[in-house]
């Protein structure tokens, strides 16, 4: 995008913040990278560089193989998320919700780098989950993940559920996994509602989350789309804004 078509861009969407009320901001992992944690979908996403990698996030295969979820474990082993902080496009959700505008902040992310940065836990809807707690699969017993990672440190290779067996899984959904109904219901619910969407960094071609582009636009709202690459939401976009979100968001607030 030709640099001062960007800032013309970037001055109407803020001028949409600066007149809305209720803001609701959907973001994909996009938000995440300049922290350094790769997307799946991008140039450099984790699918991109490693299709095979795709069958850890896909719950069939992960419940049905021992190897699946020996490699997935010592995969979250060296999770980027351990480390990684927030970084400047997280910061402005929070400025956001420090103004009073932020209605919700719906969140594909299983990071809880949103929270990290500031976010309130009663304004971020994690539709996927998060990766800092274990779920067991049979009993539903949630452990933090550390104390699991823990045993995978001291040899165990697929750690199962200490209090009935059950194969245990970080509480992230995965593909062929249902949503909870009661988290896409309320998504959808702010994004009814709100006066203006952002959404940043997803490809949004996952359903439902990704309705809640057409669902805020059908409720006369303002969309943004803020990310790197063409969206399969596109066409709802009042304003595409190409780039950086760690860059362009800031802008915005
Ligand atoms: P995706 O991988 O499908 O798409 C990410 C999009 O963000 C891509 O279009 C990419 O071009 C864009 N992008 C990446 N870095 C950017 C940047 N710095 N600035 C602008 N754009 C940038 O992501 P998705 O749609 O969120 O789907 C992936 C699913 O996998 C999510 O639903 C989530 O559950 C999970 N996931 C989460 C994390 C995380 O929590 N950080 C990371 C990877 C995957």
């Amino acid at each position: 995008m030709h640099k001062d078509d960007l800032q013309r861009k970037v001055a109407q969407a803020r001028a949409w913040v600066d007149g809305a009320s209720r803001v609701v901001v959907l973001s994909g992992a996009g938000i995440s990278t300049d922290s350094g944690i790769p997307d799946f979908r991008g140039p450099q996403g984790v699918w991109t560089r490693n299709p095979a990698a795709e069958k850890q996030s896909n719950i069939n295969e992960y419940m049905a193989s021992a190897e699946v979820r020996r490699q997935s474990w010592q995969g979250r082993l060296e999770h980027t998320a351990w480390t990684a902080k927030p970084n400047a496009g997280h910061r402005a959700i929070v400025t956001l919700e420090q103004r009073g505008l932020l209605h919700g902040l719906v969140t594909q992310n299983i990071d809880e780098l949103h929270q990290i940065a500031g976010n309130s836990a009663d304004k971020v809807v994690e539709v996927h989950g998060t990766v800092r707690q274990v779920v067991c699969m049979a009993c539903g017993t949630k452990t933090p993940m550390q104390e699991v990672l823990e045993r995978v440190r001291k040899g165990e290779a697929d750690p199962v559920c200490l209090g009935c067996g059950g194969i245990q899984k970080s509480d992230t959904i995965s593909f062929g996994q249902a949503l909870v109904p009661e988290v896409i219901e309320r998504a959808l619910q702010l994004a009814s509602e709100c006066d203006l969407l952002i959404a940043v960094g997803s490809t949004l071609q996952v359903y439902p989350v990704a309705g809640a582009v057409p669902v805020a636009a059908e409720n006369g709202a303002e969309i943004v789309i803020i990310n790197a690459e063409p969206t399969a939401m596109d066409e709802f976009a009042d304003l595409l804004l190409t780039g950086s979100i760690s860059e362009i968001l800031p802008q915005l607030v």
